[in-house]
């Protein structure tokens, strides 16, 4: 899948809150965004128990 942000080949992308549309973006862009606060907290949360259900932390 290709992230929409960066355009890079990743193998799992994430729908979140980007300024308050609604992105598909990769975890580096996640980060990315994360730490400029473009992304709502309410979104994170939502992301990292999905990605606890994938057992990935
Ligand atoms: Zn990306």
């Amino acid at each position: 899948m290709e992230c929409k942000l960066c355009g890079e080949e990743v193998d799992e992308l994430f729908s979140v809150k980007v300024e308050g549309r609604k992105r598909k973006i990769c975890e580096d862009c996640i980060e990315r965004l994360q730490e400029e606060g473009s992304i709502a907290e309410e979104a994170l949360s939502a992301m990292r128990n999905m990605m606890e259900y994938k057992g990935r932390f």
